[in-house]
């Protein structure tokens, strides 16, 4: 390597190891192409910065707020990119969308979130990326790209499903100690838009110089030694957590695609691998103010924003989100799930509850 921003040994053995993840099991040894970025966030704007103007970018209505922050902020109308919310697990509404869209000539992402922060929507990856592809073929592009930060590789493996890229916040559960903060993007191998993209965020991750430290790298790859065991581990005790919230009393409604009653928990059982769901969870409480006070009674649990590390964390997302863009419901609460014992987690929620309904009045 003759320059560190260009390349360095550690950052490319995590480029590699990624790009294999993504797609291990695949009988086609064809390599998918990762770049490896400083954080989430950088890659989410490679990814944009590599899409031919104009560009119509399909958000999922539940996302991450930075995203539609950083659309404001730096990618608005004046760059030549426009965007719009729907509902994307509604098939007919995107097929809708990409209609009106494909009308105005314009290139097209479609941006999916699954599952989404904070709702635990589940997007079904198959089926949208077919229906990308039916439309393809007009000389625009139309790309598929999926966030699954919520969904490491052990649990979705989005370029298997046909996306065009995937992307995770690896300050999340690649790295899984909450000391990280990377980003790393991964283009498909098995379709020509992969092909192009990877290509171009290559050439945005050493030009704009974005990249990951290699003391990130390092530590990430430390991270996916125990990727397999962290998140199995996470996945059955938000598994047994979601189902002691779903019975409380003062529980109105509880969001987790492992849940029958979740209204995408068949895709979520297709979708994601060996009956695991993922480690993250939200619950909504009748107010902000019970929420709050539910929020500052946790003993075991940590109040906190990020996600995906051994500690678990609560948040009341709402107070998160940016003042223009608030649409988490006040009395929500977003939990990521640790590696704690579940009847810890179980008892102190439950004594949270209890607090909270005694100071509040239920
Ligand atoms: N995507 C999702 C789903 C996230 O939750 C986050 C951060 O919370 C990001 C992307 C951005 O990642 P980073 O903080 O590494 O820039």
């Amino acid at each position: 390597m003759i320059y560190a921003r260009m390349g360095n040994p550690t950052r490319s053995l995590l480029e590699r190891t990624i790009s294999q993840l993504e797609v291990l099991g695949k009988d086609d040894v064809r390599a998918a192409s990762t770049s490896a970025f400083s954080s989430g966030m950088a890659g989410i704007g490679a990814v944009i910065m590599a899409m031919p103007r104009p560009l119509h970018i399909i958000l999922p209505d539940d996302i991450y707020h930075g995203v539609p922050t950083q659309l404001k902020t730096v990618f608005d109308e004046d760059r030549g990119i426009s965007s719009s919310p729907i509902d994307m697990t509604n098939v007919f509404s995107l097929e809708n969308e990409i209609e009106n869209q494909m009308g105005d000539d314009k290139n097209i992402l479609i941006w999916m979130e699954t599952p989404s922060n904070p709702l635990c929507k589940v997007i079904d990856i198959q089926s949208t990326c077919s229906l990308a592809q039916k439309f393809q073929n007009n000389g625009k592009m139309i790309a598929t790209v999926v966030d699954s930060t919520w969904a490491p590789p052990t649990l979705t493996q989005p370029l298997m499903l046909g996306s065009d890229i995937v992307l995770h916040s690896g300050t999340k559960y690649l790295g899984g100690h909450s000391d990280v903060l990377l980003g790393v993007v991964t283009s498909s191998p098995f379709t020509q838009n992969g092909q192009q993209l990877g290509e171009s965020i290559r050439q945005i991750q050493v030009a704009l110089g974005a990249t990951a430290s290699p003391l990130d790298c390092w530590l990430t790859l430390r991270g996916l030694r125990t990727l397999h065991l962290r998140v199995e581990r996470q996945c059955q005790t938000a598994m047994a957590v979601a189902k002691f919230l779903s019975c409380h009393p003062l529980v109105i409604k509880t969001h987790y695609p492992g849940l029958k009653s979740h209204p995408q928990h068949s895709i979520a059982a297709r979708q994601m691998k060996n009956k695991q769901f993922g480690g993250m969870l939200s619950f909504e409480l009748k107010d902000e103010v019970m929420a709050t006070a539910v929020a500052g009674a946790v003993d075991v649990i940590h109040r906190a924003t990020s996600l995906g590390g051994t500690e678990t964390l609560i948040e009341h997302r709402a107070s998160m989100e940016p003042e223009d863009r608030k649409v988490s419901p006040g009395g929500l609460l977003r939990v990521s799930i640790g590696l704690e014992d579940a009847d810890d987690l179980i008892k102190d929620l439950d004594r949270a509850l209890r607090i909270a309904a005694k100071v509040v009045g239920n």
